[in-house]
């Protein structure tokens, strides 16, 4: 097979910036060993987050130019709500600026004290607007899931016996809907598969309780269905999307990760009851509902990213690139997470540095290390974001996973790029014995990993 190469050119370039180690040492110090809080101009290849991330195409841009900016009923409004549909079949379509957004609107409506929402796996946005309105946020991922070596086709499932339980004992007074991410982002961006979105469907229809996808990457989802499920490798992509969508009643979406923009979401669903209490919120703090805090030209780019990102060629280089990075990784005998999921590279931080113990943070010290050792910004993915510390006994609980995830924005760094970060994690690898953990300074009570200020230890 030949190589899988990008499907694209490349129009307008924006310059990498790169720094000296002895800078970067200088940086991070200043950032207290955080790399949230370095400046973006000090990194070379960022993969903090593929959110918002993406590069438009020349299509887009053109968009752009073209938005209609008519505060009500403006023409960028109708082109969206009409890819929308098409896309999903839902007859609502309320754009809002991002995701959670359409989180927030949705579980103000069906949230609320008493009640419980599962999921596969809550992403933290998500988690955290259900728990604002009072209701309860339980993850329900399979255990296949939180095995990093175990290599198996739809890692990011929900567990269907443990959601059967909870709908039989809480029934629908206390369930309002049932969510299903798509890909698993919380679960190292794995995939979920058709047929276990098709027996949540059922059961969720048997109950009589609605169902919704946190379509944030239904287009990465549709690949791994197209080329992993047995009969649908002759569907198209938008074909398993269709089918995706029909199996649920409506869905919250990101355009900043599958939308292929820099900013825009949308909540798109059948119930017109519903829909109209969402129009009625959405008024008061989003806007009018035909740009839902949206510009005229960001619906334009996003009606076209949600139209390219379908493209067979684009998904299947997109899913390449990353596991590509996976595989080469693997070959040196690199932990990191297997198969590869469709948006980013989880380095395995508790195998990578089994000398550093979890209270010193190992993922946080390999994060730091791979900016030190070649300006790559990651994300620590373990204790630093979910462990805590028990208030009376001081008694540390560690996070299931240590991870560090590289993210990859979509169509913007190449096959070299690639070969670099590689490059990087293997001679950071080379001198694994020679890390140290590290010990926080000040921390926030919520969310500490964004703002806290480590040491090294
Ligand atoms: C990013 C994301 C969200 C929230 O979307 P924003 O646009 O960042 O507000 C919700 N769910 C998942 C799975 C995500 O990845």
């Amino acid at each position: 097979m030949k190589t899988v190469i990008e499907p694209f050119k490349i129009k307008t370039v924006e310059p990498l910036q790169f720094t000296t180690r002895p800078r970067r040492e200088e940086v991070l110090a200043r950032a207290g060993w955080n790399l949230f809080c370095v400046p973006a101009e000090e990194v070379l290849i960022d993969l903090l987050t593929d959110s918002g991330t993406s590069a438009m195409s020349s299509r887009q841009w053109a968009g752009m130019l073209d938005g209609d900016e008519a505060y009500a009923g403006a023409r960028s409004f109708y082109r969206f709500e009409k890819t929308v549909r098409e896309l999903t079949g839902y007859r609502h379509v309320i754009p809002t600026h991002q995701g959670r957004a359409a989180e927030r609107i949705l579980f103000s409506i069906l949230g609320g004290p008493g009640k419980i929402i599962p999921n596969n796996s809550h992403f933290d946005t998500t988690r955290a607007n259900i728990e604002v309105s009072g209701a309860e946020a339980v993850d329900l991922p399979t255990e296949e899931g939180l095995a990093p070596a175990l290599v198996r086709d739809f890692k990011g499932n929900m567990n269907l016996a443990a959601l059967e339980r909870l709908l039989k004992q809480q029934g629908r007074e206390r369930v309002p809907l049932v969510l299903m991410t798509v890909t698993n982002n919380a679960c190292a961006g794995q995939p979920v598969a058709l047929g276990c979105i098709r027996r949540v469907s059922e059961l969720c229809r048997s109950y009589g309780i609605p169902f919704f996808l946190d379509a944030c990457r239904f287009a990465e989802n549709a690949w791994f269905i197209k080329t992993r499920e047995p009969g649908c490798r002759a569907r198209s992509p938008r074909e398993i999307a269709r089918e995706m969508f029909a199996l649920a009643d409506g869905c919250t979406m990101s355009g900043k990760k599958d939308g292929l923009v820099n900013i825009g979401g949308f909540l798109a669903l059948n119930d017109g009851q519903l829909a109209q209490q969402a129009r009625n919120i959405l008024i008061v703090t989003e806007g009018f509902p035909t740009y839902g805090g949206l510009a005229g030209r960001d619906l334009e780019a996003f009606a076209q990213g949600l139209e390219e990102v379908l493209e067979e060629d684009y998904l299947r280089y997109r899913i390449r690139s990353i596991a590509y990075v996976v595989e080469k990784l693997d070959a040196l005998g690199i932990p990191v997470y297997k198969p590869a999921g469709g948006h980013a590279v989880y380095l395995d931080a508790a195998a990578f540095l089994p000398h550093i113990p979890p209270q010193e943070f190992p993922g946080q010290a390999l994060a730091c290390a791979l900016y030190l050792e070649g300006g790559i910004r990651s994300c620590e993915i373990g204790s630093v974001m979910f462990g805590k510390t028990d208030p009376e006994t001081l008694a540390f609980r560690p996070a299931p996973l240590e991870q560090v995830r590289l993210a990859v924005p979509r169509r913007v760094y190449t096959q070299s790029h690639m070969d670099y970060v590689i490059e990087t994690i293997a001679a950071v690898f080379d001198r694994r014995r020679e890390l140290r953990g590290l010990r926080i300074l000040s921390a926030p009570p919520l969310l500490r990993h964004f703002t806290a200020r480590f040491e090294p230890l």
